[in-house]
């Protein structure tokens, strides 16, 4: 594992830091990860190249870069409850719990799902809660969020998600029609009825499938 830590460290300077990744919380959450254990055996060897990776049901564990640059737009200072659409691995959701006080992450896939459970078990990440269902409906009992992120794309921003935003949250959710190129698109709640909108680039995510996805 020493290998893996030598590996991870250079992924933060290489990938991160010498792109437009600054914020100290996220690149220390990026430094700490262990990405490898997230990501199937045969695979592992690649675990710090700046790609994404299969993980099984037809599903990808997203490159770092998108990790750490979807974490920053979140703007989290610490002490914030988080809801992610898309477990997948849980290697996200893990670096999300290691800035925020809580984080909630919803995957469509039951055995994604109890896989992303078990790994962040066994690596002693307690503050994320993994549940299985349709994320583009929200997590309506735990609502509202100080910010919500989504790791795969749908049609339009999911109108549930923003009415789960907190006033001043943040939502982060790639946007675009079917394919794999989407924008990636911030939206700021900043009143009851007042959302402003960002767009942060150009991004390629596995599709979002659901009430209020494809
Ligand atoms: N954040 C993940 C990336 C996984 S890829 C990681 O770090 O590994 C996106 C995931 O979103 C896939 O696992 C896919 O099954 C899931 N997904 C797609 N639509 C969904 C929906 N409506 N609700 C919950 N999960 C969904």
């Amino acid at each position: 594992m020493g290998g893996f830590a030598k590996e991870r460290g250079r992924m933060v300077e290489r990938h991160l830091k010498a792109r437009d990744i600054s914020d100290p919380k996220v690149l220390a959450a990026m430094g700490k990860v262990r990405r490898e254990v997230f990501i199937p055996e045969q695979f592992r060897i690649n675990a710090y190249a700046d790609r994404p990776l299969p993980i099984g049901e037809g599903q990808t564990i997203s490159q770092p870069y998108i990790v750490a640059l979807m974490t920053q737009a979140l703007e989290l200072k610490g002490g914030e409850t988080v809801l992610e659409i898309g477990a997948g691995s849980g290697y996200a959701a893990a670096i999300l719990g290691k800035i925020a006080d809580q984080v909630f992450t919803i995957e469509r896939h039951q055995p994604l799902a109890d896989l992303a459970r078990k790994t962040l078990k066994a690596e002693g990440i307690k503050n994320v809660t993994v549940i299985c269902g349709d994320g583009t409906k929200g997590l309506e009992k735990e609502a509202p969020f100080d910010a919500i992120v989504a790791t795969a794309a749908g049609p339009k921003v999911p109108e549930t998600l923003k009415k789960q935003l907190k006033i001043s949250g943040r939502l982060v959710v790639p946007v675009g029609g079917a394919g794999y190129f989407q924008r990636l698109i911030k939206i700021t709640r900043t009143a009851e009825d007042k959302f402003e909108q960002a767009d942060l680039g150009g991004v390629s995510f596995v599709p979002l499938i659901g009430e209020e996805g494809y």
